[in-house]
């Protein structure tokens, strides 16, 4: 019998995981079979709790339930409990839930070595944490900036960065601006890097793509994020080693008539 895999969100029905996963369980010869899992957040954690008994093995949990992943598990990473959220998890043979965060694995494997010196995060939600967390474990300088200050101020308190804005060498969109072709960049403090990671994608260039491609800086885009973080999973999941380049084929091929994510 197959085993089942799955990622958990709301709304989730126009995610590439699935394209992703399956063409990378293809490539490795594994009985395995990834869909997406629409769950309500009233109804999640007794979701979490069925999927052992439903045949499931792992899952992947995207927005809204990060956070809620991080209380259903039993056990957690140590790099899902820095950060504060769980977008991976592993069922075990006896139902015990392990959660785990890939986000900020992902990240650094998209940037490649060595990572930039310096890095300014804009946003303050699950993302922007995990960039963050991710960037300042690399032993970048890290500064957050937010539209709304004080969410900045309080997620760079707890993770001993700084907060504002400050030239950086590299700038992360970790806001949702950018998931409708025409948002509007005023207002963002784009500041003069090199290298400019936007974790919002789309199909076609984001609005930051497109920006940082006019100023000639190296973009890494936010399917190349979704890619590493999925190979993470997957790696830990089956400990083969995954299909990279067969994972960015299938993400990239996957029509998406909306601009969901994950
Ligand atoms: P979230 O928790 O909802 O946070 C959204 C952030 O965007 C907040 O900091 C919010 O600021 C900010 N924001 C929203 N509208 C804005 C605007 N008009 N101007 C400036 N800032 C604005 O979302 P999340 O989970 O962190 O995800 C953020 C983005 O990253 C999403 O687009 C998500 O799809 C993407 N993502 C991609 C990957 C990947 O693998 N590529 C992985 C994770 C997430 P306020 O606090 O002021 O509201």
């Amino acid at each position: 019998m197959s085993t089942f895999a799955g990622v958990l969100g709301f709304p989730v029905r126009h995610s590439r995981s699935p394209a992703m996963m399956n063409a990378a369980f293809a490539e490795l010869g594994l009985d395995w079979r990834y869909t997406a899992l629409p769950v309500p957040p009233a109804n999640f954690a007794e979701t979490v709790r069925a999927l052992h008994a439903s045949g499931y093995r792992a899952a992947n949990v995207t927005i809204p339930h990060k956070l809620a992943a991080l209380e259903a598990a039993d056990e957690l990473s140590d790099t899902a409990r820095s950060i504060g959220a769980v977008n991976t998890l592993t069922l075990s043979g006896d139902g015990l839930i392990v959660g785990d965060n890939t986000d900020a694995g992902g990240l650094l494997d998209a940037l490649g070595e060595p990572v930039p010196g310096s890095a300014l995060v804009l946003g303050a939600g699950g993302a922007a944490r995990a960039a963050a967390w991710a960037l300042r474990e690399a032993g970048s300088e890290v500064t957050i900036w937010n539209r709304t200050a004080r969410r900045a101020e309080t997620l760079a308190r707890e993770l001993g960065v700084g907060a504002g804005t400050a030239d950086a060498e590299l700038l992360v969109n970790a806001t949702s601006v950018g998931l409708h072709r025409d948002d509007s960049l005023d207002g963002l403090p784009l500041v003069d890097a090199r290298v400019v990671a936007d974790l919002v994608y789309g199909n076609g260039p984001t609005p930051i793509a497109r920006w940082a491609d006019e100023r000639g800086a190296r973009l890494v885009d936010g399917l190349e994020v979704l890619v590493r973080q999925g190979a993470r999973s997957l790696a830990i999941w089956t400990g083969r080693e995954p299909p990279v380049d067969v994972m960015r084929r299938a993400v990239v091929q996957a029509s998406s008539s909306t601009s969901a994510q994950v």
